[in-house]
């Protein structure tokens, strides 16, 4: 089995997240993806994160008839701070299977701040996927990459590539993942929703009900 672990913080979780993680899933063959949300922040209550109980609940809620999405509590239910270095280690001991790590090109260039962010690599194959507004080029920032050359990333942004394998010395792979790009972002609908704007179709309805009901983001 090949299983895709998705982490974030899912706060709160909507169309684009399902939609790369199922276009992710298709393009790369995995058989499986574990949503995993992050727990609350252990010491100072942030501001518009919602409670990591309501963000498991809509996870579960968005993914429910979806066969291939299943969800995993271990850092929602955690009262301590989770690294995914951490998170990896425990899940390869619960799963089988070949574990690979999605991650959003925003997201993987801040991996510097990660904990143990020279062995994260070597835990689990990475899958980054591309986010508007950012550019794969940019990774060559990072000094714990092998070196990619600048022609292949730059074919990657262009959109003259797909996706760009790169195996690492611990003989896990580093995919690169272009796919068509998806504007949404939670941010933007926890905005909207303060301000009683219409969601469109960026959010399941079952997950605007839940926010409505339950007061989330502002409503
Ligand atoms: P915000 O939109 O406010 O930045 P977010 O959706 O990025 O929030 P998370 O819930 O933590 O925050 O995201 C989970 C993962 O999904 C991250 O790795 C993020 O980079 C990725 N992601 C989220 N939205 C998109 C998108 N539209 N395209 C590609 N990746 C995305």
């Amino acid at each position: 089995m090949r299983i895709g672990l998705f982490g974030g913080t899912f706060n709160p979780i909507h169309r684009g997240h399902l939609h790369i993680a199922e276009q992710t899933r298709t393009r790369l063959a995995l058989d499986h993806i574990i949503f995993i949300p992050t727990g609350d922040p252990p010491h100072k209550p942030a501001e518009t994160l919602a409670p990591a109980h309501h963000r498991l609940e809509m996870v579960k809620l968005a993914i429910k008839d979806i066969p291939f999405f299943g969800i995993s509590n271990i850092e929602a239910t955690s009262s301590q701070t989770c690294y995914t270095i951490d998170t990896l280690q425990a899940l390869r001991s619960q799963i089988e299977g070949e574990l690979s790590f999605l991650v959003g090109l925003d997201a993987f260039l801040d991996l510097p701040t990660w904990r143990a962010s020279d062995q994260l690599l070597a835990e689990a194959n990475f899958i980054v996927i591309s986010r508007p507004e950012v550019r794969f080029t940019q990774i060559r920032s990072l000094p714990m990459l092998p070196s990619i050359p600048e022609k292949d990333l730059t074919a990657l942004d262009n959109g003259q590539r797909d996706r760009l394998e790169i195996p690492t010395s611990a003989n896990t792979t580093l995919t690169l993942l272009a796919l068509a790009s998806c504007e949404i972002s939670a941010s933007t609908i926890r905005e909207r929703l303060k301000e009683g704007l219409s969601m469109g179709d960026w959010l399941p309805t079952p997950i605007e009900s839940y926010i409505i009901q339950h007061h989330l983001y502002g409503t």
